[in-house]
């Protein structure tokens, strides 16, 4: 799996990092950082350009300077922490007054602690800029851009450097990784190590247990045709309930720590039953719908199932079936071993599913195609697709170039999963949309 590359923009408050951050994106996302106590938001949108497609973060008007005031000194962390993981950093400074002191005190922190640095000199159209641009070069970047974030000058010119900087800096995508990730979801006694126990018995070449994850998940590597595949229960879901019957918060947030590595979630319920736990099935649609995961329902203990405990839980099933309707289930046992070979070969398929690419040009076409049969609306306006293109494999995601973004909600790309669905062979396997204006070709 090839990480979207993260573009981080720093700079003292006024010099033009919104006014820049804007011009770039369509559609304003501030996401809350996952760290206790944070309160200031990072604005961060995905940006493609020419082909590539990268994360563009604003850390705001973060000073770098540790301070006692320990909320500040979290989020200044937190800001750090951005800096030294960014793949670029577009570090920001205003052309018409030149550095001041807390430029001169970022620069040192992004000597020091940043990869890649492109100094962007802002405010261009103004003729003081001119005077003051030998000095914001005494900052010590050799990549410098004078741009106006205003009037949209330089703006391209940034994104090809960008550009550029990226593809020195990321590995290309693997074609193919030989590791995928599969994690067993399941509440208490459903039979989940039983069934890891199986699949490594089945396969068994190597047993190992990752360092430092013992405690938290149990995981296995095992072999299946020439591909090793990591096993990884989760044992947080396995701890006793709340005695109201809910998932302790820490429980679920350690499956969630699990999924959010995994490729393949599958998810075991027990047949004996006749029910299954609303819970297991949250977390399940969560990872397929939220966080694009591949997903496998098997229905475990088939050796115990009656007529009466079968015809609950297909009732249940049909309670859920438009959640269920894309997804593979396979009724098994881990006693009798029913079904419990053709485990691995459906693992196998899923991940190639999950992992193809699809034409692009092809896709296009499609979804063309389809709305001139059939045209979307918002008001009176038409929904245009101007093109789709494939950016990734596991999981599948989807550029499509519009005419308006803002347009396109959760129904619409509905319409359009659909539409893939009914053409190419996506059984258990999601799809991930990401919608974008056309961008002009800005004047330079
Ligand atoms: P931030 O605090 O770094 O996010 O800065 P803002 O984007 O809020 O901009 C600060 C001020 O500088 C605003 O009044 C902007 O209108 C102005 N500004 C931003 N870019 C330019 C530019 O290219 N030229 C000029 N003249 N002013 C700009
Ligand atoms: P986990 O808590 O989900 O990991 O569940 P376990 O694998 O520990 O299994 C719980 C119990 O169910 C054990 O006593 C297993 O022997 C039993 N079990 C697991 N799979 C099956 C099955 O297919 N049929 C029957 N009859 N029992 C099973």
């Amino acid at each position: 799996m090839s990480k979207i590359p993260n573009v981080v923009i720093v700079g003292r408050t006024n010099v033009g990092k919104s006014t820049f951050f804007n011009r770039l994106s369509t559609d304003k996302k501030s996401i809350a950082l996952d760290e206790e106590g944070i309160t200031r938001d990072f604005i961060k949108e995905v940006i493609t350009w020419d082909s590539t497609i990268f994360n563009l973060i604003d850390t705001g008007g973060i000073r770098f300077k540790k301070t006692k005031d320990p909320l500040l000194e979290k989020v200044r962390a937190v800001a750090e922490e951005q800096v030294k993981t960014a793949d670029l950093v577009l570090f920001m400074c205003d052309g018409t007054v030149g550095p001041l002191q807390e430029d001169r005190e970022i620069a040192r922190f992004l000597r020091r602690c940043a990869k890649n640095v492109i100094l962007i000199i802002n405010k261009a159209d103004s003729l003081a800029t001119q005077a003051n641009l030998h000095e914001c070069v005494t900052l010590g970047f050799s990549n410098s851009i004078t741009i106006s974030a205003q009037h949209g000058t330089g703006i391209a010119e940034v994104l090809e450097a960008i550009i550029e900087q990226l593809k020195q800096t990321t590995e290309p995508a693997a074609e193919e990784k030989s590791l995928y990730s599969v994690v067993i979801l399941g509440k208490p006694n459903v039979g989940k190590s039983s069934l890891m126990n199986l699949l490594a018995k089945q396969e068994r070449s190597i047993i190992l247990d990752m360092p430092g994850t013992t405690r938290e998940a149990l995981s296995q590597d095992i072999q299946f045709y020439n591909k090793k595949i990591e096993l990884v229960d989760t044992p947080g879901i396995r701890r006793k309930r709340c005695v109201d019957g809910t998932i302790e918060p820490l429980m679920v947030k350690s499956a969630f720590a699990a999924l959010k590595h995994a490729d393949i979630v599958v998810l075991v319920i027990d047949a004996s039953e006749g029910d299954f736990v609303d819970q297991e099935l949250k977390l399940a649609f969560y990872a397929f719908e939220e966080q694009h995961k591949a997903l496998i329902v098997l229905i475990n203990k088939q050796d115990l199932s009656t007529e009466e405990t079968q015809r609950t839980l297909d009732l249940k099933l049909d309670e859920y079936k438009y959640m269920f309707k894309h997804i593979p289930l396979m009724s098994i046992s881990c006693i009798t071993e029913k079904n419990t070979g053709r485990i691995l070969p459906l693992l196998d398929t899923i991940w190639k599913l999950y992992s193809q690419q699809l034409n692009s040009d092809e896709v296009t076409k499609l979804f063309i195609s389809k709305l001139t049969k059939k045209p979307l609306f918002h008001l009176s306006q038409k929904l245009v697709v101007y093109s789709v293109e494939q950016i990734r494999t596991a999981p599948i995601t989807l550029v499509l170039t519009v005419n308006n973004p803002a347009w396109f909600k959760d129904s619409q790309l509905g319409f359009f999963e659909n539409v893939l669905r009914a053409e190419y062979d996506l059984k258990g396997v999601p799809v991930k949309f990401i919608v974008r204006a056309k961008y002009k070709r800005l004047a330079v």
